[in-house]
């Protein structure tokens, strides 16, 4: 059956355990999940296209300091946020995506001035912003961006680098926000934007504005976002590595996604998880994490959210 329009995203995966959690911040967690949802689903009721709909979805949790892009991004080593960001058009296959970005209050709307504004498809640092603010996007000072549970999470990685260790927690240490839909015109779209992982090393660019690992679209086979050890990612092209298996292999989305999750991650450290979509509006969120926080809406209305591996 084909969904007249679907959305999905995510805000991260990791060690997200209940063990950890308090029910009210599980709740914020929760609330937040489906303020973004519908967020994307008021785009897609109204026959809005699939890119609106992941933009306005990413927005609402880049604007929330509880995810680590755009407000609650995490800091280097160097106590500087360094934000990356991608959008793909599966309809056109045009791409927008930036790389060390501060100031844009949104750093998935400056990707998106990348792919509306430019010729070219991926900026970086200082060009990246002036691009931004070209189109006249908003801005916000350090104090916006600044939380402090994200500066306590540096602190507290810094000292256990000194000591020689790594945090344990990859939850702690990073994160990602993003989204993907199929409009009713059965046109596919992804977002992805990250303050990456605490304590990078500066100028670190992770997978998430790497078309075809972190983010990816086409209409042919699917949309992916994806979360979780940017370099592994980059590595397996994970979010390409999916479509091929379906245009490729004659893989369903599915099966497809849990091979590259399951199989190339998981087996060489690429802990994580991803959001995908195709072109029937089947939707699929593995992870091989304890948990990702991740929801996804079709046309029926319904919120589903979802926090632990095992809901
Ligand atoms: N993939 C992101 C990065 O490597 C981090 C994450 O999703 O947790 O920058």
């Amino acid at each position: 059956m084909t969904n007249r329009f679907s959305l999905a995203l995510h805000g991260g995966a990791g060690t997200i355990l209940r063990s950890n959690m308090t029910p009210e911040k599980e709740a914020d967690y929760r609330a937040g999940i489906r303020y973004a949802l519908a967020a994307g689903y008021a785009v897609l009721e109204k026959h809005g296209t699939a890119m609106d709909a992941v933009v306005a979805t990413v927005c609402a949790l880049e604007d929330n300091s509880l995810f680590n892009a755009g407000r609650g991004a995490v800091f280097t080593s160097e106590g500087k946020q360094e934000m990356d960001a991608a959008v793909m058009d599966g309809a056109t296959r045009k791409v927008g995506a930036i790389a060390g970005v501060f100031g844009p209050r949104n750093p998935v709307r400056a990707a998106r001035a990348v792919m509306d504004h430019t010729d070219h498809v991926f900026f970086n640092g200082a060009a990246a912003v002036e691009i931004a603010k070209k189109a006249g996007l908003p801005f916000e000072n350090e104090d916006y961006f600044h939380t402090d549970a994200r500066w306590q999470a540096l602190q507290e990685t810094l000292h256990l680098r000194a000591q020689g260790k790594e945090s344990d927690d990859p939850a702690r240490r990073h994160g990602t926000v993003g989204a993907v839909a199929r409009d009713m015109d059965g046109n596919l779209a992804a977002a992805t934007s990250t303050g990456g992982m605490t304590a990078k090393a500066p100028g670190r660019i992770g997978d998430t504005p790497v078309i075809g690992a972190g983010t990816f679209a086409d209409n042919a086979s699917c949309a992916v976002s994806a979360t979780g050890h940017g370099e592994v990612f980059i590595r397996y092209c994970a979010a390409h590595e999916i479509s091929a298996r379906m245009r490729f292999a004659g893989q369903s989305l599915a099966d497809a996604a849990e091979h590259v999750v399951m199989e190339d991650l998981a087996k060489n450290d690429g802990s994580g998880g991803l959001i995908a979509v195709d072109k029937l509006g089947n939707i699929t969120m593995p992870m091989n994490s304890e948990g990702m926080y991740r929801g996804c809406v079709t046309e029926d209305g319904a919120f589903n959210v979802f926090i632990y591996a095992d809901e």
